[in-house]
């Protein structure tokens, strides 16, 4: 690159679709759990696309859809209502999808999210509304003949969907990632949604365009499909960003257009020209009743939001003197926040160096010793088998001195596999420490007699040779000792 080259900059709208974990599907009564059936058996006329068949509203999925908008601080207008978007496709049964066009059940909202830079950008969200789900395709080869041909299972058809379209405020691919990040924690935090997009139920579509850095106006976007991880959205957008530029350097256009992310070749390809707006003839739906809210009704649904990620983050910085970072780790899922407090819940809550002090010893369990378990087992916290309470007992049993801090790692090992309590481990291992002074001074009598070296370089005034004595007396106890107590036995019988 020459120092004249000009520096260019994305920006990049995603649009995420989440399928809302309701029972029954959006329009009719089916179960919506698509995945754990045999093909084509959670379908009915209504799914089915039949002519003559009329959708019925699922409440739930409304509810999910304002839920999750109010966690967006989006403005949800008192009326909205559900269009047709036609066009013919295989996995669209009645050839046209029910959506919200004009007048979606929320609008002009934001989250905060991590820059990738140390500070936090606000990234608006100009709408989340609901629609349904098409059909699966599965793309076979008939292996007689070589032909190839696709087979439709309808069982995930109309299975509700939210669409939560981002403004275009995002600069850069870790953005992108960290805008995807909290969308997902916002309706895991909500249980509106799984929310897995290697699962395919939050799938990404990514706008993307070039300007060079300090212009105002934006270029023409390109939209990527086809990525099934955030790995694949970070770099299929370093991928665009980097041939939307070089095109630009030389002077090129560039072509509105879809294209689709190719895992195996880490690039995009071109799937479909967009220089022509579709046409889907978007008229409102006729079967169905606008949607009609009260403002009693959506408070009540406000009401009923969790405490958030942001919030409560900020409140474990305040309340339990953790550092940003922890905190961050600690309020990841809601599953995990929730464990984390619940293993602090009978600390006084009057004396607050106690459940500070308290609060450090147990995410320093959760965050080294626990975290280090369930990455090794690919445990959630959910499947973990220490119970929370454990933990406390656990920071207690040290700081009462029963057990060195290198054993407390073998017994909390063991409460990981057993899932039993800290204390039936020391005993049945009878690993208490060794706190009779007799025991110990015998110990350390025979430890002197056997290194006169560091002994002798103590009595010179070497400090430092005592470590090399303590670190024999904890070898000869097998680690039951206490380190301070054997130093300072050694100290007094060495006539310090
Ligand atoms: P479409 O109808 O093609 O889906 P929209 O204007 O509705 O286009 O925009 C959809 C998404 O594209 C939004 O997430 C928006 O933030 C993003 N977007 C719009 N214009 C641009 C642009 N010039 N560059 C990047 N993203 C954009
Ligand atoms: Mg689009
Ligand atoms: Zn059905």
């Amino acid at each position: 690159m020459t120092t004249t080259a000009i520096d260019y900059e994305a920006v990049i709208g995603l649009e995420v679709h989440a399928q809302i974990t309701t029972r029954s599907k959006n329009f009719c009564s089916c179960s919506a759990d698509y995945a754990n059936a045999a093909p084509n058996t959670h379908v009915c006329p209504v799914c089915l696309g039949m002519p003559g068949t009329l959708p019925v509203l699922n409440r739930a999925a409304i509810e999910a859809t304002v839920m999750t908008a109010l966690a967006l601080n989006c403005e949800i207008p008192l009326h909205s209502k559900f269009d047709r978007k036609n066009y013919p496709y295989p996995d669209l049964m009645k050839g046209y999808q029910i959506t919200q066009y004009d007048e979606p059940l929320s609008l002009n909202g934001w989250t905060e999210i991590d820059d990738g830079n140390g500070g936090t950008l606000r990234a608006g969200i100009t709408r989340v509304h609901l629609e349904e789900d098409t059909a699966r395709l599965l793309h076979r080869v008939d292996s007689v003949t070589g032909e190839p041909y696709s087979l439709v299972d309808v069982n995930r058809a109309g299975v509700p969907l939210m669409e939560i379209v981002g403004e275009p405020d995002l600069r850069t691919p870790e953005q992108a990632r960290q805008y995807l990040l909290k969308l997902r924690q916002i309706l895991r935090y909500l249980g509106v949604s799984h929310a897995n997009m290697e699962e395919g139920n939050f799938r990404c579509d990514a706008n993307v365009s070039v300007r060079p850095r300090g212009s105002t106006t934006f270029g023409n976007k390109v939209e990527v499909k086809n990525m099934n991880s955030f790995r694949a959205v970070f770099h299929a957008l370093e991928y665009e960003l980097d041939r939307q530029s070089t095109m630009m350097a030389a002077g090129e256009r560039i072509p509105m257009e879809t294209r689709g992310w190719v895992e195996g070749e880490n690039r995009t390809v071109s799937q479909r020209s967009k220089e022509e707006a579709n046409d889907y003839r978007y008229f409102p739906e006729p079967d169905l009743p606008p949607v009609v809210l009260t403002p009693d009704w959506i408070e009540g649904v406000r009401a009923k939001l969790p405490e958030l990620p942001d919030a409560k983050r900020a409140r474990f910085v305040q309340r339990y003197g953790l550092s940003p970072h922890e905190a961050d780790l600690l309020t990841d899922s809601r599953a995990r926040a929730d464990y984390f407090e619940a293993a602090l819940a009978d600390a006084d809550p009057t004396d607050d160096a106690a459940r500070r002090s308290l609060a450090r010893a147990v995410a320093n369990w959760m965050l080294g010793e626990l975290a280090r378990l369930q990455n090794a087992h690919g445990d959630e916290i959910e499947a973990v088998k220490v119970r929370p309470q454990h933990i406390r007992e656990l920071v207690a049993v040290i700081e009462g001195g029963a057990i060195s801090g290198t054993q407390a790692k073998d017994v909390f090992q063991k409460m990981y596999d057993t899932g039993e309590a800290p204390g039936a481990i020391v005993e049945a291992a009878g690993l208490s420490q060794i706190s009779g002074t007799d025991e110990l001074a015998a110990i350390v009598a025979q430890i002197l007699a056997a290194h006169p070296q560091p002994v002798a370089d103590y009595r010179a005034g070497k400090q430092e040779a005592i470590k090399f004595l303590v670190g024999q007396v904890m070898r000869a106890t097998k680690g039951r000792a206490n380190p301070e107590s054997a130093g300072a036995l050694l100290r007094d019988t060495l006539g310090g």
